[in-house]
């Protein structure tokens, strides 16, 4: 496939571009994740709060891809962390994978009120030293928690997961990111999908080069640099989304793009998410 990869902070090389399987239930997992693995996506990111480790894992198996052309991410949920649960947690999702091990484990959210990230960290360093996760990252994390892990602990998370799309384009996290060789990735890299697509400025650059919004979006994703996730249960738009090497956006159409930027989020914040 023609999907680029990016050589994190351990050496661990993630392609660009995977497939986000949010929403999917588990009875559809198997098979979108299928479409997507016939499709040339290679990574997969799933999360325990997805309930989809099992369908994701049952398509992994029946695709007959060798384990070491996968890159496959799993996420703790917030109820999980604390240094204890966190490892019983990372075994139940590696059980419901069928996984000997995960390329990727991500601390979900940061949940800075109850302050069990740095202890939680130090179990993702474990099962990292362990071989179980080949890299360890987190997601939803500002700066400031950040910061408190660098401080706090040994290695450096290799990349922060973070709500990312035209209208919130996170200049300062991703600087930050840059500036301590943490990768950054997207997530709801469409805007799931809802107002952003329907732009005229998307619309307008697709013209120009023959392609969908949400082609041009994903395009301008790997253009500055992020990793991408977009999710799709629709077998043309999970072949659509991965067709977005044969162009180039120039200076003008990413001049257009950084306009779109409205700074709101989609998402909760993670300053004051606390769901368990
Ligand atoms: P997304 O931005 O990928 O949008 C997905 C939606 O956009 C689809 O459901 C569909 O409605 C629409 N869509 C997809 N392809 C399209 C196309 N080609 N044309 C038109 N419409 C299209 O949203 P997402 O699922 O929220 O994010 C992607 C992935 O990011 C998730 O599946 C998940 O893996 C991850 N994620 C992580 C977190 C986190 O807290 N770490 C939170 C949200 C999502």
């Amino acid at each position: 496939s023609k999907v680029p990869f990016i050589t994190l902070n351990n050496g661990v090389r993630i392609p660009q571009l995977g497939f986000g399987v949010w929403q999917v239930p588990d009875e559809e997992a198997a098979a979108a994740v299928g479409t997507a693995l016939e499709a040339g996506y290679r990574s997969i990111d799933t999360a325990a709060i997805y309930e989809n480790e099992k369908g994701t894992g049952q398509a992994i198996a029946a695709s007959g891809i060798s384990r070491d052309e996968l890159f496959i991410t799993t996420k703790l949920w917030n109820s999980e962390q604390g240094h204890d649960a966190t490892l019983r947690a990372f075994d139940a999702s590696l059980d419901r994978l069928g996984l000997d091990y995960v390329d990727l484990y991500l601390i979900h959210w940061p949940t800075p009120a109850r302050d069990l990230y740095v202890d939680t960290w130090k179990a993702f360093e474990k099962i990292h030293a362990d071989g179980r996760a080949k890299a360890i990252g987190v997601s939803n994390f500002h700066p400031a928690h950040i910061e408190r892990l660098l401080a706090e602990t040994s290695v450096v998370p290799v990349i922060d997961q973070i709500e990312l799309h035209p209208q919130l384009q996170q200049s300062q996290a991703r600087a930050f990111n840059a500036a301590h060789d943490i990768a950054t990735e997207a997530w709801s890299p469409l805007g799931q999908g809802k107002g952003l697509l329907d732009s005229p400025v998307l619309a307008a650059i697709g013209h120009k080069h023959g392609k969908t919004p949400a082609q041009v979006v994903l395009r301008w994703h790997l253009q500055i640099g992020n990793v991408v996730i977009p999710k799709s249960v629709t077998p043309s738009r999970i072949k659509e989304n991965i067709d977005v090497f044969d162009f180039e956006l120039d200076a003008e159409d990413l001049a257009a793009i950084a306009a779109l930027d409205s700074g709101q989020r989609l998402g909760p914040d993670p300053d004051t998410f606390e769901v368990a």
